[in-house]
């Protein structure tokens, strides 16, 4: 998609900036959806580079690594797997929004005044509450979500540990901005609104004074990851805490938070990672007798039992005692090497030939997907280590789709240029 507009995409400072929604209206209002940057797509290296920061400085503050290498990486493989719908289509959010703004708009606020920008802002963090709060309070929706909540760590790459499915249902709750707020501003702050969650994802920033009050900040947001039963169905705000101060969803940090869900799930299989909430409902559903309660399995808490209050009672949940340690595996340091090395380059890969060497090397790279997959299968190859070969077999499987499907949908837009 080609970006022209007032803003340097590539420059250091906007891209910075953009992190921590430090970006003013004359910057960032735009008359049309195709001149919007994709903001989030350009973060990658300021994605990368915070991440290496918090390693330096956890490293030096605490004396040991913040972020563990299986962890980090099943994170950051599920940032990168939550976009591949993105290749297809331009986002359900906006693909909705869109639809209804050309069918059903009431009246047109002027995309480049400041007032519709602030208008945004809050309408975008306002949705956003009630999209992550239903998240977490309806099961078929939760089963999407608890991807992001399956790490038992709190660093950045946690940050990246998005689901694929999430936005299947989420586009819903942002549709009643469209009756009034232009597509273009609101594709700038549903970008926007994601990439401020970026930086709160980190234990290294401790309590930060008055802004604790109407911000969304590491403090809120670790309550938000934590296990623990004070911490269950809290802190759902955006950027803003505000939201959850009104409609009583507010918790401050107290003792000890364990991060994670209430059951881990002990496992980096980067598949099992996004999809087994919805397997674990539909076996949950068939222990049930009723329709009913078949039904409000899907439907209420994941907390919920049948005679429970909606929610459920979130002292049937394992208790916590503080003492509890993240599943890590020891796994060789050749191997680890190998792994990030590996990873790196399909890093480098996945982000160049989206913006260069495009169609070619997605070709190439579907090929090498295509030869890796035959020889796993025919016994050719083996894994390195048995217990990853579904892992590996799974997301050289899931590239091969991915690159299909770029190849498939740039083939198409070309076409659609030339006709
Ligand atoms: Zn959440
Ligand atoms: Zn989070």
């Amino acid at each position: 998609m080609p970006m022209a507009g007032a803003v340097n995409p590539d420059s250091v400072s906007t891209g910075t900036r953009a992190m921590f929604f430090m970006i003013t209206p004359n910057e960032s209002s735009f008359q049309k959806v195709e001149d919007v940057p994709q903001y989030v797509q350009q973060a990658t290296p300021f994605f990368v580079g915070l991440m290496v920061l918090e390693l330096v400085v956890g490293f030096l503050k605490t004396g040991a690594p913040v972020i563990s290498l299986s962890d980090g990486l099943t994170s950051v493989s599920a940032g990168m797997i939550s976009r591949i719908p993105l290749l297809f289509m331009r986002g359900c959010e906006l693909t909705a929004y869109m639809f209804v703004w050309d069918r059903y708009r009431l009246l047109e606020l002027p995309w480049d005044s400041a007032w519709t920008w602030w208008i945004a802002f809050l309408g975008v963090d306002f949705c956003f509450y009630w999209v992550h709060r239903l998240a977490h309070e309806v099961s078929f929706i939760w089963a999407a979500h608890q991807v992001h909540h399956s790490s038992e760590y709190y660093n950045l790459t946690t940050a990246l540990r998005q689901s694929l499915t999430q936005q299947f249902t989420s586009w819903i709750f942002y549709l009643p901005m469209a009756l009034i707020v232009p597509p273009a501003v609101f594709a700038v702050h549903i970008q926007l609104n994601l990439l401020y969650q970026f930086w709160i994802h980190t234990e290294l920033i401790k309590n930060l004074g008055p802004l604790e009050w109407v911000f969304n900040t590491p403090t809120h947001h670790k309550v938000h990851h934590g296990r623990n039963s004070y911490c269950i169905d809290k802190n759902y705000g955006g950027i803003l805490i505000i939201w959850d101060r009104l409609f009583g969803t507010f918790a401050a940090e107290k003792e000890k938070v364990v991060f994670g869900l209430v059951s881990p799930i002990n496992t980096f299989d980067i598949l099992y990672v996004q999809l087994h909430y919805y397997l674990y409902l539909g076996r949950r559903s068939t222990t049930f007798k009723t329709i009913s309660d078949k039904c409000l399995t899907f439907i209420n808490g994941p907390s919920w039992k049948p005679g429970k209050p909606r929610l459920g009672d979130h002292l049937d949940n394992p208790k916590v005692t503080g003492q509890e340690v993240p599943h890590d595996p020891s796994w060789s340091l050749p191997l680890q090497m190998y792994v990030i090395i590996h990873f790196l380059l399909a890093l480098g890969t996945y982000q160049d030939c989206l913006k260069t060497r495009w169609p070619r090397a997605a070709v190439l790279e579907m090929l090498r997907c295509v030869v890796i997959v035959t020889m796993q299968r025919y016994g050719y190859m083996k894994p390195l280590l048995p217990t990853l070969a579904v892992t590996t077999q799974a997301f050289v499987s899931l590239s091969l789709l991915y690159w299909a499907l770029q190849s498939f949908s740039k083939m198409f837009s070309s076409r659609k240029k030339t006709d």
